[in-house]
């Protein structure tokens, strides 16, 4: 099987968060784990490729809610929840704007 090649770690603020696959939970029903203690997300192993990125999003959505101060867990699950599929798309759908951003870190525009 051939996975998506993860980043080691994300840096989210000040924090590193290593990044790493880990085994199906069987009934847990949970393809990401996001530790923000610990700085540490997990991604399930048997993800389509699509959903592995999109879980990816997901859990740096909710480290991005954490470095905001923003945990209520009902809204903020629903707020990472729904607004990760549309970040998706728009990162799909717009390399041009892709693009920009990574030109813009880069320091080149
Ligand atoms: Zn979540």
């Amino acid at each position: 099987v051939k996975r998506i090649e993860l980043p080691k770690s994300i840096r989210i603020l000040h924090r590193d968060y290593l990044v790493q696959y880990f085994p199906e939970d069987g009934d847990h029903g949970c393809d990401g784990i996001c530790e923000f203690r610990i700085g540490r997300i997990s991604i399930v192993t048997t993800l389509s490729n699509d959903l592995i990125f999109e879980t990816l999003i997901h859990e740096i959505g909710h480290a991005v809610n954490y470095a905001a101060d923003i945990d209520d867990p009902s809204t903020e699950e629903e707020q990472v929840h729904r607004t990760t599929p549309i970040w998706m798309q728009v990162w799909r759908d717009n390399p041009e704007l892709l693009n920009l951003l990574q030109r813009y870190c880069e320091g080149k525009l």
